[in-house]
């Protein structure tokens, strides 16, 4: 799967990508991952990519005619592209549109600077919008970072473990079970002992009452749904 960053800053992007998981995936050929510069694309000799706000107010805003070529040549190269716009306006990006979006063979992120992107290049361009909470960033390059790496991980043989996968918060309603390393005390707190005895079904059972006491706690909201479901949802535990 292809990732392409279109950013002023991809210096931001890049570190992020060139360590640890995304590193080893890359070398695989699981993933590969490219920067578009719109700046590249401007048309006057300053390289200018910002205006002021239409109509007035404080801040500048992207202009629309480099960034605009920027996504014209990668569709033109790429026709298969799927262009995501990060914006706090999108809708909340989530768990289910990671596992969607890593069936895709090249998703493109845009990032806004300043005030943000006029709007006509959203309108002309974006196959989604999405936000990744509600506060505002600086810039979409932490937003197209967070959204890459939940999707990147999902693409077959990223991951050792792919078993883990399955019981990972929002892969269901329930969060995940609290999880235990080595040693068995520490700071006079034990490991549940069930979880040492090598009981599979039992340590099922006590991993599924941990994680609807988790649920309950951090996300009534997702317990409530949990516990009203239908009863032939497939359970994980
Ligand atoms: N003036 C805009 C508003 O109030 O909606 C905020 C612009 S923000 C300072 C600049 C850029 O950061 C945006 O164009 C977007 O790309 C990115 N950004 C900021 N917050 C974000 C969020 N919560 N999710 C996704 N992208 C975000």
């Amino acid at each position: 799967m292809r990732f392409t960053f279109v950013t002023l800053f991809s210096s931001i992007v890049e570190g992020y990508f060139s360590d640890s998981i995304m590193e080893r995936a890359k070398e695989k050929g699981l993933l590969g991952f490219d920067y578009l510069n719109p700046r590249d694309f401007t048309k006057d000799k300053h390289r200018k990519v910002d205006d002021t706000m239409a109509g007035g107010g404080a801040g500048m805003v992207m202009m629309p005619q480099p960034l605009s070529d920027a996504l014209a040549h990668l569709k033109e190269e790429s026709p298969q592209v799927h262009l995501i716009f990060t914006t706090p306006v999108g809708k909340p990006f989530t768990q289910k549109d990671a596992r969607r979006l890593s069936k895709k063979s090249h998703v493109a992120f845009v990032s806004g600077r300043y005030e943000g992107i006029d709007e006509r290049v959203i309108e002309i361009w974006a196959d989604e919008c999405f936000s990744i909470g509600d506060y505002i960033l600086t810039g979409g390059e932490l937003a197209s970072m967070v959204m890459a790496d939940a999707i990147g991980r999902l693409v077959p043989g990223v991951l050792g473990n792919v078993e883990s996968l399955e019981t990972e918060s929002f892969e269901s309603m329930l969060l995940e079970a609290p999880t235990f390393t080595r040693p068995k005390s520490f700071h006079n707190l034990s490991i549940p002992s069930e979880l040492l005895k090598g009981n599979h079904s039992k340590i099922n059972a006590l991993k599924k009452t941990m994680a609807l006491s988790k649920t309950k706690y951090f996300r009534p909201e997702r317990y409530l749904k949990f516990t009203q479901r239908d009863s032939d949802e497939k359970s994980i535990y």
